[in-house]
C-alpha cells in the first residue's frame, strides 16, 4: 500500500513499516501499459521515481545501487566486452557499465519503454547520455522471453529489476536463471538484484535456492542505498567459474585504475568485503 498526494509520498512495506518523503513538487504521474509511474521533487533526495508503489531509485543515492551492481562483476571478471542489463530502464546500470571502455557492447532489455523515455526525460543525470552511446543497444521487451530465445551470449548479464511481483516476477524463477546461464560466456558472471533481506527473507532465501540450483558457485555481496529501507541490500552474484569470487584486492585495484574509475561508493576494498554477510543473512541463504 503507498499514498502519494502533493505533499507527502508514503510507501509501507509488507511488514508496517514506512518511509514518507515530503514532495516539492509532481514532476510526472501516468499509469503506462504495466505500471504506476511517478517521480517527484523532494528537498534531500532530490527526483524520486516510484514504480507501482515502490521505490526505484533517486538522484541522491542511485550511486550506491548503480556503481555496485555494474563494476563488482565487471571488474570480477576482468576482461567483459559484452554485456546484458534486463530493466534498468532509468539508464543508471548502463552509464555505470559504459564507464568501462574496455565494454564493447551493452544490450539493455527492458520491459516497458516508458520507464526509459520517461527517466530520460525527468531523470537525465541517471544516464547521463549513456543512451546515445553507440556501443548500447536498447530493446524493448521481457528479459525472460529474450534470454530464452537469444543466441548472443554475454560476459556479464545484470539483472537490474523490480521486486518479484508485476513484470518482475519472471525474472526470479529458476528457468530464467538456467536462461541466463546459458546465454553466458566461459568463466561470466550474472549479477541479480535481491532484495532488502532484513525485510524480504523469504525472497532472498528463494534466489539463494534458486541461483544454486543453476550454478555451481551462488553467493551475494551487500550494499547499503539509504531509501531501500531497512539496511543491507543483496546482490546475487552466480557463476561457474569460482574465482570470480576470489580476486585478490591488489587485483581489482590494478583493474580499477586502468579503467580510469573514480566512483563515490565502489572501492576495490569495499568490492572485497561486500561479499562478508552478516551471519542472519548467511542463514537466511542457507549459505
Ligand atoms: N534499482 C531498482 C530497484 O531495486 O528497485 C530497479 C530499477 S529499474 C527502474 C527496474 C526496471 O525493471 C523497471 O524499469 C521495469 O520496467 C523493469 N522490468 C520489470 N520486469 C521486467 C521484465 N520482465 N523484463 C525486463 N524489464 C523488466
Amino acid at each position: 500500500m503507498n499514498w502519494f498526494d502533493e505533499v507527502l509520498y508514503t510507501e509501507l512495506s509488507d511488514q508496517g513499516y514506512m518511509q514518507r518523503f515530503k514532495v516539492d513538487r509532481v514532476i510526472y504521474r501516468d499509469q503506462t501499459d504495466l505500471q504506476d509511474l511517478v517521480i517527484f521533487e523532494t528537498p534531500y533526495f532530490g527526483r524520486v521515481m516510484a514504480l507501482d508503489g515502490v521505490i526505484q531509485t533517486t538522484e541522491g543515492d542511485e550511486y550506491v545501487y548503480h556503481e555496485m551492481i555494474a563494476h563488482v562483476p565487471i571488474l570480477a571478471h576482468g576482461a567483459a566486452r559484452r554485456v546484458l542489463i534486463i530493466g534498468g530502464g532509468d539508464g543508471g546500470t548502463l552509464r555505470e557499465v559504459l564507464r568501462h571502455k574496455s565494454v564493447e557492447h551493452a544490450k539493455m532489455v527492458e520491459i516497458d519503454a516508458s520507464v526509459v523515455d520517461v527517466s530520460r526525460e525527468h531523470l537525465p543525470s541517471l544516464s547521463a547520455g549513456a543512451f546515445d552511446d553507440p556501443r548500447m543497444d536498447l530493446v524493448i521487451a521481457d528479459g525472460c522471453a529474450f534470454v530464452k530465445e537469444t543466441d548472443e551470449r554475454f560476459d556479464v548479464i545484470i539483472v537490474d529489476s523490480t521486486d518479484p511481483v508485476g513484470p518482475g516476477e519472471v525474472l526470479f524463477t529458476e528457468e530464467f536463471y538456467g536462461d541466463c546461464r546459458r546465454c553466458l560466456t566461459d568463466g561470466g558472471i550474472l549479477v541479480t538484484q535481491s532484495g532488502v533481506p532484513f525485510f524480504q527473507r523469504d525472497e532472498l532465501s528463494r534466489v539463494s535456492h534458486r541461483l544454486g540450483g543453476v550454478f555451481s558457485d551462488a553467493r551475494f555481496y551487500l550494499a547499503v542505498v539509504p531509501t531501500y529501507i531497512g539496511g543491507y541490500m543483496a546482490l546475487g552474484f552466480a557463476t561457474e567459474n569460482s574465482a570470480n569470487l576470489t580476486v585478490p584486492v591488489e587485483t581489482l585495484k590494478t583493474r580499477y585504475k586502468a579503467a580510469g574509475l573514480n566512483c563515490r561508493y565502489y572501492t576495490p576494498e569495499v568490492h572485497s568485503a561486500a561479499f562478508a554477510l552478516p551471519n542472519f543473512i548467511r542463514e537466511t541463504a542457507n549459505l
